[in-house]
């Protein structure tokens, strides 16, 4: 691959496109013949004001955001939201329900537990989903909140869970702008950027604008949407670099024809390797269910010889495939595919599998 580079396959910070690397190469050193770097310049400056904005407008195209939606640039990672949302959006003792899918769901209902009352409306087993209309959601909680794919099990919800009038909010950090999706459903949709958009550092948050303006009395400053909403993501020093790289990856995504267009690639990416475990007469395994296999994240293992798995790892690390490996809290392998993962990284991978799985049956 250029630059010697080689095929990536974190789940995060994950890899960028190559163009966008190469393109922020020349920008490190001199920002459009302004003399600094990008992170040199002041955050009040028009060089960078117009990074943001375009930034924030290519993202509002891509996604389609309806104009009563903000659009924030955070920092504090996606687990910053986990509590900011229940700190802005109930009150101690008012009642919030949190599907529980995987880790980081979990992670996000256990934050919520320190603010409110959680009401875990439906649990998943990691290897299945809970469809929007079996989750027992109470009567009175202030917002519903899920995550939309779950980057260590695999499991992706493929459409928007039907909650009616209520306010849904969406943990999206791993499958962020990797297919169309209709933000007016949503209350909040939040994604740490250092999976499918740009390096880590920035966080970005779409929210509604009736959520905003209610955070409790005693929520820090820095965990007030509105502080954030009014001062167009700037009320401290924002991520400016990261904020910069995002902005590169969104001009490139709508040059490639937007959402639609990086669906469609998604899926053929996805399809590459599931149809690679398939065909493997059992070789390896999928342990999700296939109505609900991510397009980002493909966990996999070799059931029969789970020692094998290690060997894999190794060896695909040899022929230029890296992180292959599995989280740690599931063991086996997991191939994180996003959107800067081109088609010949996974045509290697299935490749390599075939071969592997050729010398290895039994
Ligand atoms: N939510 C999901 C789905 C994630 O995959 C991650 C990180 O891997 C997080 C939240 C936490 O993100 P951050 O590291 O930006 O806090």
């Amino acid at each position: 691959q250029p630059h010697g580079r080689v095929f990536n396959f974190s789940a995060g910070p994950a890899v960028l496109p190559v163009d966008v690397l190469e393109r922020a190469q020349a920008d490190l050193i001199n920002w459009q013949g302004s003399g600094m770097s990008i992170m040199e310049m002041s955050h009040r400056g028009k060089e960078f004001e117009s990074v943001i904005k375009k930034a924030e407008a290519d993202l509002r195209t891509l996604l389609n955001i309806p104009s009563n939606y903000k659009v924030l640039f955070l920092q504090g990672g996606a687990s910053t939201q986990f509590s900011m949302i229940p700190l802005n959006l109930a009150k101690a003792g008012e009642t919030v329900d949190y599907v529980i899918t995987g880790a980081w769901s979990k992670k996000a209902a256990e934050e919520a537990k320190k603010y409110c009352n959680v009401n875990i409306a439906a649990k998943g087993d990691n290897k299945s989903l809970p469809p929007a209309s079996a989750w027992k959601l109470s009567p009175d909680s202030r917002y519903v909140h899920y995550c939309d794919n779950e980057t260590i099990g695999g499991v992706e919800y493929k459409a928007t869970p039907e909650v009616g009038d209520r306010v849904l909010v969406s943990d999206m950090s791993s499958n962020f702008i990797s297919k169309p999706i209709d933000v007016s459903k949503y209350g909040i949709i939040y994604a740490g950027a250092q999976k499918n958009v740009g390096p880590s550092g920035v966080t970005i948050v779409i929210i509604r604008e009736d959520l905003i303006g209610h955070a409790r009395p005693e929520a820090p400053t820095m965990l007030d949407y509105k502080i954030h909403v009014e001062n167009d993501s700037m009320y401290n020093t924002p991520p400016c670099w990261s904020i910069y790289i995002c902005g590169l990856v969104f001009e490139k995504l709508l040059k490639l024809g937007g959402l639609e267009a990086m669906q469609k690639l998604n899926e053929e990416k996805a399809a590459v390797l599931y149809d690679a475990i398939a065909a493997s007469n059992g070789f390896y395994n999928s342990p999700v269910d296939p109505a609900v296999r991510s397009l980002m994240n493909v966990p996999f293992t070799i059931p029969s010889q789970p020692d094998l798995e290690k060997v894999f790892i190794k060896e695909a690390e040899k022929a230029g495939m890296l992180q292959l490996k599995g989280h740690r809290s599931v063991g086996g392998m997991r191939a994180s595919i996003y959107n800067a993962m081109p088609i010949e990284g996974v045509q290697q991978l299935a490749s390599f599998m075939k071969e592997f799985a050729a010398k290895h049956a039994k």
